[in-house]
């Protein structure tokens, strides 16, 4: 029986998560459910999952659950706040964590999580874009298992050998081939994209996800903060990482071998299968998702990125070889930029450039430590802020 903790259960991945560990009850028991605010919503989970413990954004929230729960007969105990959210993400009784609250938020409690040798589950890109070498040397220290859910990467880790330990060479790995959809832009011409509104740019055209990830998706920001997750998590210098446009989302990426081989990952665009995959590894496990139909899929097609058309896209290669806090920064000031254009505070093309302003006026600094990162993420949304108002 593995005891489960869900960073952010509320959210898609959250709640995709809760699907896969419904249909194997026997494997699987959840052990913390979290959420910020969407107080009700996680009642209802706390209902049906049955946690040890509970956690939400502050001490309004936790009230109205504890009193929530107690009325529906639950003993499961009710906190809030961020050290809150760490006790979820290390305490012994608690074997693997799903990362999967969305953005720096998250940092913290899945940092906690790979110091306490926990089995982690990483949705949550932001947390190892913005820490990168800190992230990995206490997973090396405490000898956590780190297992991807992005699906790009989840795809690649299914492509890589078993024994893969961060060492190209020496599997003779060429590349890796990061697949995108290009999302809903794809085929805009750049000039009207200053007219888009928050709803286009969420309604991605293959995927069903949060909001903040799908705008990520439309300006490509989102296979930036890929290109830096894949860096760290499989030792890939930004040569070895090609962004390669695939529309149809089938091919979830490939890895690129020396003797002319290319392994491919294919499967229906439903996060269910990489959460199962990552929660069994090494077995397999039903995830509710059907196969691929292929004679309905009919064709696959390639295509390179446009820069121009996609400039977050740059700015992550740019960050990722800057090094230091470059790739923190650029995150931080990605957040501020998506939520003041769900906000309907900026245009669309206006994210962009709000990044490549915090990026050049900051300059990227050494990192040591988690106060460090923080200190840099906030002077980076800071700027940012005062940037949006000027
Ligand atoms: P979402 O917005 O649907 O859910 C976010 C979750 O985080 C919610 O449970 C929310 O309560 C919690 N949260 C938000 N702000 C918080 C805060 N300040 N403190 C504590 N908790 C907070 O997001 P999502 O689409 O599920 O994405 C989650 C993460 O997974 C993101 O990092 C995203 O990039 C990554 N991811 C998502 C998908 C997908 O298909 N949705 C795919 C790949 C990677
Ligand atoms: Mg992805």
């Amino acid at each position: 029986m593995q005891a489960i903790t869900i960073l952010g259960a509320t959210g898609s991945i959250g709640l995709s998560t809760l699907d896969v560990l419904a249909r194997h009850p026997e494997r699987y028991s959840v052990y913390a459910l979290t959420a910020h605010s969407k107080v009700e919503e996680l009642a209802q989970l706390c209902i049906r999952f049955r946690p040890k413990l509970a956690v939400v954004g502050n001490a309004e929230a936790a009230a109205v659950l504890a009193q929530r729960l107690r009325t529906a007969g639950l003993t499961t105990e009710v906190s809030y706040g961020p050290q809150a959210l760490c006790t979820a993400a290390t305490d012994a009784a608690c074997d693997t964590v799903m990362a999967a609250i969305v953005g720096a938020a998250g940092l913290a409690p899945t940092l906690a999580a790979a110091r306490a040798g926990k089995k982690i589950l990483l949705a949550n890109k932001e947390a190892l874009v913005m820490s990168g070498q800190l992230f990995m040397d206490a997973i090396a220290a405490s000898g956590a298992s780190l297992l991807p859910i992005d699906s790009e990467h989840n795809a690649i880790f299914q492509c890589l050998p078993p024994d893969y330990g961060r060492d190209l060479q020496r599997h003779g790995i060429r590349k890796i081939l990061l697949t995108a959809s290009g999302g809903p832009f794809l085929e805009r011409a750049i000039e009207t994209l200053d007219t888009v509104t928050p709803e286009q740019a969420v309604a991605h055209p293959k995927w069903s996800m949060g909001r903040k990830i799908s705008v990520d998706s439309a300006t490509m920001m989102n296979k930036g903060l890929e290109v830096i997750e894949a860096h760290w998590l499989f030792g890939a210098t930004s040569e070895q990482i090609e962004v390669v446009i695939h529309p149809q989302s089938v091919i979830h990426s490939m890895v690129s071998y020396a003797d002319g081989s290319v392994l491919a990952q294919l499967g229906n665009p439903d996060m269910r299968t990489p959460i199962a995959q990552a929660l069994a590894y090494p077995e397999r496990i039903d995830s509710g998702v059907a196969p691929i139909d292929l004679i309905q899929i009919g064709q696959l097609s390639f295509r390179q990125p446009d820069m121009l058309q996609f400039p977050c896209l740059q700015l992550a290669y740019d960050a990722l070889a800057a090094g230091g806090s470059a790739a923190a920064l650029m995150n931080a000031a990605n957040e501020i930029a998506v939520e003041a254009f769900l906000e309907r505070q900026i245009g669309f093309r206006r994210i962009p450039q709000l990044i490549a302003e915090v990026l050049h006026r900051l300059p990227a600094d050494a990192v040591h430590n988690l106060d460090d990162l923080l200190e840099q993420d906030r002077r980076a949304r800071e700027l940012a802020r005062a940037l949006l108002v000027a």
